[in-house]
């Protein structure tokens, strides 16, 4: 049985950090993609629109026939063309992935970047695109677990983009698509906030609504955070032919219910003015690891020398019975020892605030932007970091080579000077 194009659903939102939307979508039959933009002020913005447009103009100009790879580069040329002419655009970029139903319900699938495309078939949700970003490439070369990989630092840095050079290789592939199949495309707004097995759920639970389906996936990225722009596009195939005038195709909606949802931002969800991620990095002040080391010494002692009292109306044993002389002898010997380990603590924790306060290393924030940060490059929990930024370079991750970027991102600790002193590189390279 070939399969059709059945109902489609897009929303997008600005989540709940950011105060605009840099992501655009693509919702016109038989073509859906989604992008991502980043760059400075609105240059973000920009970019995925010209990224989408692109491919708006070319799924009406050429239907379903249209070449998605040359759609995709023309959207890769504007960008380029207009980051050259106006210097507020320098450097923006987006990522595109998009998916084009053919007949019989082949899926071609054009990809650059970290948003993704997704398949539902049965009770399976497959990633279908391999995420372009600094991270993907850590895990592939063996640097990092993909645990680790959920919640490194610099897992919204993106090392392929539309627009930032004069060509860019797209990946591109088929994928024979059933009858029953829904897929998703989604920016990583949504997949850096929630992982496949919520996807999957929501995707499972919501299938017969899929206007519903993608408004609680957005839902629920923001009910994790909202730290970025959220998009998602589905679109499910069905039974081919549908049945002319008569009954829908099972699984099949009718046409009224297709929905595209324009970006619109809630400003109810503004908890705060563009507040971006390494804002909330928390770096240990010295008076805390000191709390820490006196309150350790002030306790332990107790513990170890506080003479038990003797309960009520117990005979106070004599003070020179050999067993009592001993273990208090014994307690005696025991002190000095527990207060150098203590002493040997507070050293330790007071040398680990040095060596997080002297530190530094380069990495990239959630835009992007070559960052030097002060501290080592630890999370404790999502909230709170052993770093902060102090300095945030106009130059894009992306805009380095891959060479370039495995070794200015390899967390080594550098002084302050030196950290600054290799970005600088770059932007004389690249800001000219
Ligand atoms: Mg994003």
């Amino acid at each position: 049985m070939t399969a059709a194009l059945g109902r489609h659903a897009a929303h997008s939102d600005s989540g709940r950090r950011r105060r605009g939307n840099e992501d655009a979508f693509v919702a016109v039959p038989p073509l859906f993609a989604v992008c991502d933009g980043m760059g400075g002020a609105l240059a973000g913005e920009l970019a995925s629109r010209l990224a989408a447009s692109a491919l708006e103009e070319a799924v009406h100009e050429s239907g379903p026939g249209l070449d998605l790879v040359a759609a995709i580069l023309e959207g890769n040329r504007r960008i380029h063309q207009r980051s050259l002419a106006d210097p507020a655009a320098a450097g923006m970029g987006t990522t595109v992935t998009a998916m084009l139903v053919g007949d019989g319900g082949t899926v071609t699938v054009g990809h650059v970047g970290d948003s993704r495309a997704y398949r539902l078939r049965g009770d399976a949700l497959e990633q279908l695109t391999p995420d372009h970003s600094l991270v993907a490439e850590l895990v592939r070369t063996g640097q990092i677990s993909p645990e680790e990989a959920e919640g490194h630092p610099q897992r919204a840095v993106i090392t392929r983009a539309l627009g930032t050079d004069t060509n860019v290789e797209v990946d591109v592939f088929h994928l024979a698509g059933e009858p029953g199949d829904l897929y998703l495309l989604c920016s990583d707004g949504l997949t850096g906030m929630i992982g496949d097995a919520e996807v999957r759920t929501i995707l499972t639970r919501e299938r017969a609504d899929l206007p519903r389906a993608t408004r609680e996936l957005v839902a629920a990225a923001n009910a994790a955070g909202g730290e970025d722009n959220i998009t998602c596009v589905c679109f499910e195939l069905v039974d081919a032919p549908a049945p002319a005038g008569g009954e829908p195709a099972p699984g099949a909606g009718s046409p009224g219910e297709q929905t595209a949802v324009i970006p619109i931002a809630d400003e109810d969800t503004f908890d705060g003015l563009d507040i971006t991620a390494e804002q909330t990095m928390v770096l240990p002040a010295p008076e805390t690891a000191t709390g820490w080391a006196e309150g350790t010494d002030a306790a332990e002692p107790d513990a170890f020398t506080a003479p038990a009292a003797p309960p009520p109306g117990a005979e106070t044993p004599t003070p020179t019975t050999p067993e009592v002389t001993r273990r208090s002898h014994h307690r005696r010997r025991k002190l000095p020892y527990v207060i150098a380990l203590l002493a040997l603590l507070a050293a330790t924790a007071a040398a680990g605030v040095v060596l997080v306060s002297r530190a530094h290393f380069v990495g990239a924030d959630s835009r992007g932007r070559l960052v030097v940060y002060q501290g080592v490059p630890w999370d404790i929990t999502s909230h709170v970091r052993l770093y902060r930024a102090v300095y945030v370079s106009p130059v894009l991750a992306f805009q380095l080579s891959q060479q370039e970027r495995i070794r200015l991102f390899d967390h080594a600790l550098r002084s302050k000077r030196l950290a600054i002193a290799e970005i600088a590189v770059f932007e004389h390279e690249l800001l000219r």
